[in-house]
């Protein structure tokens, strides 16, 4: 009777979670996709604590305080920007979770629902242990070594150790044959040396694989973790018999793999070659850039602005560091009361993280309709009188379509440099996250406005507020 209840309980919450992905792969509908996932959560942990029985509770409840306390005090500290670090590391938790839940169920198996297991199915149970601690080991470190990437702590360039690909298949093979020894050790006791090995070497695997991944594929790198987690969740769901982990973990590592997809082909690279690494490694020299630097005033920009009739804004990393996004929507709707044109071209790489300027936009309240992706608004560049850079700039960079040896050659960019005048806000001639100098800068239609965006939209804004 409890069981038959906590399964309808179960599929409850994961039609919600289906729900809620669908709700978030719209921003008029993410508000409710959000709530969606709330409530099969909720679903999912009173549902599991009622079915475990009253003995663990008060454990549970002990652990749930201290980590609504690390949570609550993590979310107060981390600002919007440092974000994707804290997605990275959130991985990195699943992944442990997964290793750790695998040697509980091995060396302990009353623990967990593996008492019941024997024959044949002892043996699945043993691949179900071995897999998990493999994929969560591979998700642990690589999680981390995506962090630091992503903090800053470590270099954005991809390491190259020689015969990289030599080096993994011999670790992936030594997994393999110490996965025979593990599956066939006669008893428990024997079977630990094999998997520790094994766990060390899939660790050194993650770090391997994230490290060789350069900069500008970091994209690919969070969400494909993304991915690596929800499988190791299912592989943790296959161990404790638990449907509903199962179900969440293939819902999250599907739709990681598609989100990899999606940006392996915003950024023109094969998904394969981006796993394996390598890229931004270029043995071609990146052209040297010609033309000058032209400083412009928000005086002149606000003059640019209002004799315009179609102007197009491409926020970037700058705009989320600058939180400038509140003052760009209120400049949006003094333009368009003024009868200007005005649209956003968001492309898939932005910022750092997917959907990042979507969701600084969203809290904005900048109208979804005007807020177009790279392909719908490329086109439109032509016939544009002034584009707003705001804090961009590899996804503006033009060497990704005229330079082959540049490190982001064959990447698809916003081509604003087509519009009449472009404006870039910026605090100074740095690159961006790629490391890739961009002569969008130094082109004859380009003006420069440098300062902090947040000050230089303020500014703008004051002067067509006059
Ligand atoms: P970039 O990192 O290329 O450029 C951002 C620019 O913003 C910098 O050049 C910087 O110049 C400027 N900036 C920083 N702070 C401010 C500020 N306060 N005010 C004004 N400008 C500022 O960002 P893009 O969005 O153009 O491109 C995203 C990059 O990040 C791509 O290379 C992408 O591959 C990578 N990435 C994306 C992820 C994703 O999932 N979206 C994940 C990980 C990486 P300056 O210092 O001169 O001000």
């Amino acid at each position: 009777m409890q069981n038959g209840i906590g399964s309808m309980a179960y599929l409850a919450a994961s039609a919600l979670f289906i729900l809620s992905l669908r709700g978030l792969s719209h921003p008029a509908s993410a508000r409710r996709g959000n709530l969606y996932g709330v409530a099969g959560m909720a679903i999912a942990v009173v549902t599991t604590l009622w079915l475990a029985g009253g003995a663990v509770l008060p454990v549970v409840a002990a652990l749930m305080a201290i980590g609504v306390a690390g949570g609550a005090l993590l979310a107060r500290r981390v600002e919007m920007t440092q974000m994707p670090q804290l997605v990275a590391a959130l991985h990195s938790f699943v992944g442990l979770a997964a290793v750790l839940v695998a040697f509980a169920s091995y060396l302990s198996p009353a623990a967990g629902n593996a008492a019941s297991f024997g024959g044949a199915g002892q043996s699945i149970h043993d691949v179900e242990i071995y897999l998990g601690v493999f994929i969560g080991a591979v998700t642990f470190t690589g999680s981390i070594v995506a962090f630091l990437k992503l903090q800053g702590t470590v270099g954005g360039k991809p390491l190259v150790l020689p015969m990289r690909h030599l080096l993994n298949l011999v670790g992936v093979l030594a997994c393999v044959a110490l996965g025979y020894l593990f599956l066939t050790a006669p008893e428990a006791a024997q079977g630990v040396g094999p998997l520790l090995t094994m766990t060390a070497i899939a660790a050194l695997i993650g770090v391997h694989l994230v490290m060789a991944i350069g900069g500008a594929d970091m994209p690919v790198v969070v969400s494909m973790l993304n991915s690596y987690s929800g499988w190791a969740a299912a592989a943790t769901g296959f161990m404790l018999s638990n449907d509903l982990l199962i179900v969440t973990g293939a819902l999250v590592g599907s739709s990681g793999a598609i989100l990899s997809y999606i940006m392996c082909r915003a950024m023109n690279r094969k998904f394969l070659s981006v796993i394996f690494g390598g890229f931004g490694t270029v043995t071609t020299v990146a052209a040297a850039i010609e033309g000058e630097v032209v400083p412009v005033s928000v005086d002149e920009v606000g003059a640019l602005l209002r004799d315009a009739s179609e102007v197009v804004i491409v926020p970037g990393y700058g705009m989320a560091v600058a939180q400038a996004q509140t003052t760009i929507s209120e400049i949006t709707r003094k333009l368009r009361d003024k009868g200007v044109k005005v649209r956003f071209g968001i492309h898939p790489v932005a910022g750092r993280l997917p959907g990042h300027m979507n969701v600084l936009l969203a809290e904005a309240r900048v109208p979804y309709d005007i807020v177009l992706e790279m392909d719908e608004i490329n086109e439109d560049f032509s016939s544009t009188d002034v584009v707003l850079v705001i804090g961009a700039n590899d996804i503006v960079n033009p060497a990704a379509l005229e330079d082959a040896g540049s490190p982001i050659a064959g990447m698809p960019v916003l081509e604003v440099w087509k519009a009449n005048t472009v404006i870039v806000s910026k605090r100074s001639m740095a690159s961006g996250y790629a490391g890739v100098d961009n002569p969008l800068f130094y082109k004859e239609n380009t003006r420069m406005l440098f300062g902090d965006a947040k000050h230089s939209v303020e500014a703008l804004l004051a002067q067509l507020s006059a």
